[in-house]
């Protein structure tokens, strides 16, 4: 009998050897290769010289040029890691941070998480051994915490600024302020388009460096009406693209993960249906949450005579660059976190995107050669309907996380914190309401112990509150696991066209009383039982890697829990507690049933719908709690628990008044007339 072998550790012959090594040393030569072609290695000593002379520096340089793969190699190459510090570049996407810092590792012949790691939220993927780190603007934010003054680091790059999410824009004002009393730290600024200004004028005039980048012109094209259904209008284009042109890869701008699967779902059928009419077309997507060796596909060179198209959401605008892209398809649209002030409503919600964006898209496909862009929208549209730039996300989101970051790092005068744009006044007393409503603040404005505990998690102070109140309710066991599944924003059920029927019947299998948080509590807890079996999802039609990161961070959460001494307790069965902990939190998410099936938030009288997908979209109790709202053709609340009105009075008496949750309609109609009235002007 021959003894088993495993394939890695087969032994290899003279010759095999021999090639082997051969092919990773041209392996080696075609990264130095590369690495030599971008535009930024003919400006390596020139920067590295400003670096040395300059504490802040603003550099400029047009996508793909090589700045974020490169320059934290300069630095590492020309000392700047010598005494066991480390360079640390930030992104604002995670996928970013996770693919960047892979090819960087492969570059520096690596493993990554030694050399070079990446840590995002919930996933740290580095170690003693790291020197080069790049990670999520957030986790940067959160490491003020624990390291004030980032005494861990010879060189802080604030990459890719030019998109202002509201965690870069607060490190502007956070590295700003160190780097005066730390001489020795060097401070680089790193942007895509044309703020290198605006960034220099805010760090105290500091030098800008510019690389001058290389771009083929690219012709644009504008549909002559406007598309009712652009992924449609987007998969005709692909085909037409692929039938008619001559090879060079496709890059697709679309809105999230849904979109990107129905878009790959519709376009392989139809390419199915053109057999082997066609050259062979491949199909692949980028999103946030596609596992990682998925997202290395997309780096990967496309076959002779074969042509790629890569649907991505908007992190292929400029955190990620794929060669070879020629032609690129923008159907003018993104996903954008909205905040409305007046109502105190966040959303989720599809809008146009701007100007600057249009021409950063269409720019990708010019990098390699001359490109082409195909524009969705007519070019009336694009001049007279898409703003000029992007509102910067400080402007128009929920402030209530930055502030309590900002208040947990000591900084207690936010009014006159140094912000690049300040967010509007009404923004930021609506989140010190918020927190104070929570209990994290006191009349003050002062963090509570509530509050202290509250920043050691990495969530939003809704979700951090609830987890506190588990404690009271003695339900942490069932909150952290609800945490968790809500934290995965990657879908949970999994749902393909052609079994719906049997899927749907899985999914109902699920339900339980009391709503949808109890739901997936129930999905991760059967899972549990079968030990986390895969095979177990697969019979469910459970996403198994979803289930698999929920799994990863809930482990992350019991651990921050232990680490503010909440025992891990369950209330085996009741699901009362657990709800009154999730209302704990989330007692700003509270709608009334009105006519129609429609349903009123109890605080401005908004609108709002149970989405389909809900497991109470059937029942419609009389008052709910939603996790999130997503705009489509209406606003629905996603993930929605029935709860009791009294509840409010018990979690959240500085917030709610007993009149308010009066639930006769009789009593509701005085109200209604007296609104009404003075709607038309009339004066009692
Ligand atoms: P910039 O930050 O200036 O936009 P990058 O440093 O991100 O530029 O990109 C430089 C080059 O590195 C590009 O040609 C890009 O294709 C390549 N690159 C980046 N990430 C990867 C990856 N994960 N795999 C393969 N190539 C990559
Ligand atoms: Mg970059």
């Amino acid at each position: 009998i021959q003894a088993l072998r495993m394939p890695g550790d087969k032994e290899m012959t003279m010759k095999e050897k021999e090639r082997s090594v051969s092919e990773a040393q041209k392996k080696k030569m075609d990264i130095e290769e590369t690495r030599r072609s971008l535009p930024i290695y003919h400006y390596k000593e020139s920067l590295v010289d400003a670096v040395q002379n300059h504490q802040v520096l603003i550099i400029e340089g047009e996508t793909g040029s090589g700045k974020t793969t490169q320059i934290p190699q300069y630095l590492h190459e020309a000392g700047f890691t010598k005494d066991g510090k480390k360079i640390g570049c930030t992104q604002p996407r995670r996928v970013a941070a996770m693919s960047v810092s892979a090819r960087v590792a492969v570059e520096m012949g690596v493993k990554l998480g030694n050399e070079v790691g990446y840590s995002i939220r919930f996933e740290d993927c580095t170690s003693e051994r790291t020197i080069i780190k790049y990670m999520t603007d957030g986790t940067l934010h959160r490491e003020f915490l624990s390291e004030p003054d980032l005494q861990g680091y010879s060189v802080m790059i604030i990459d890719e600024a030019h998109e202002r999410t509201l965690h870069t824009d607060i490190l502007f004002g956070l590295v700003k302020d160190i780097a005066r009393f730390r001489p020795d730290l060097k401070l680089l600024i790193s942007s895509a388009t044309l703020d290198a200004e605006k960034f220099s004028t805010f760090f105290d005039n500091a030098p800008i460096f510019r690389i001058p980048g290389r771009r083929f012109p690219v012709d644009i094209y504008y549909t002559k009406a406007p598309e009712a259904d652009y992924i449609d209008a987007a998969t005709v284009s692909i085909l037409q693209i692929h039938a008619t042109q001559p090879l060079g890869d496709i890059l697709v701008f679309l809105t999230g993960q849904e979109e990107i699967e129905t878009c790959q779902e519709i376009l392989q059928e139809r390419v199915k249906r053109l057999g082997s009419k066609l050259k062979e077309l491949l199909i692949l997507p980028v999103y946030s949450n596609l596992p990682s060796e998925m997202q290395a596909k997309i780096f990967e060179p496309t076959p002779p005579g074969a042509r790629k198209v890569v649907l991505a959401t908007n992190i292929a605008e400029t955190s990620l660059t794929i060669d070879n892209i020629i032609y690129v398809i923008d159907p003018g649209f993104c996903k954008q976190n909205n905040f409305n002030s007046r109502t105190g409503m966040e959303s989720l919600i599809v809008v146009p995107i701007s100007k600057a964006s249009a021409n950063q898209r269409a720019g990708r496909a010019g990098r390699v050669a001359a490109g082409k862009c195909f524009r969705l929208y007519t070019a009336w549209a694009f001049k007279h309907e898409l703003e000029d730039n992007t509102v910067p996300e400080i402007q128009r989101i929920n402030l209530g996380n930055a502030v309590l970051m900002l208040k947990a790092l000591g900084i207690n005068d936010l009014v006159h914190f140094d912000f690049l744009d300040p967010p509007p006044h009404e923004t930021l007393v609506l989140a010190l309401e918020q927190l104070y409503a929570l209990g994290a603040l006191n009349h003050h404005g002062e963090l509570t112990k509530l509050g202290r505990r509250m920043a050691e998690f990495p969530v939003d102070p809704m979700m951090a509150k609830m987890i506190l109140a588990s404690e009271k309710y003695k339900c942490s066991d069932e909150i952290v696991t609800i945490c968790a599944m809500l934290s995965v924003n990657g879908a949970i059920f999994y749902r393909p066209k052609d079994k719906i029927i049997h899927a749907d019947t899985a999914r109902k299998n699920f339900n339980c009383p009391g709503g949808d948080h109890l739901v997936l509590h129930n999905v991760y807890k059967q899972w549990a039982d079968t030990e986390f079996s895969t095979q177990w999802c697969y019979e469910n039609f459970i996403q198994y890697r979803s289930m698999k990161r929920a799994r990863d961070v809930r482990e992350q959460l019991v651990g921050l829990m232990q680490r503010v001494e909440i025992d891990i307790v369950s209330t085996d069965g009741d699901t009362v507690p657990i709800r009154k902990a999730i209302t704990a939190g989330y007692f700003y998410h509270i709608a009334r049933l009105s006519k129609g099936g429609q349903y009123k938030t109890v605080k401005h009288n908004q609108t709002v719908m149970v989405h389909p997908n809900s497991m109470l979209f059937e029942d419609l109790p009389r008052w709910v709690l939603y996790h999130e709202l997503v705009f489509t053709t209406k606003e629905f609340m996603r993930q929605v628990i029935e709860i009791e009105s009294k509840w409010l009075l018990e979690v959240a008496p500085h917030y709610y008044k007993a009149r308010e949750l009066e639930d006769s309609t009789n009593k509701k109609m005085p109200k209604l007339l007296g609104k009404a009235k003075a709607e038309l002007g009339v004066v009692n």
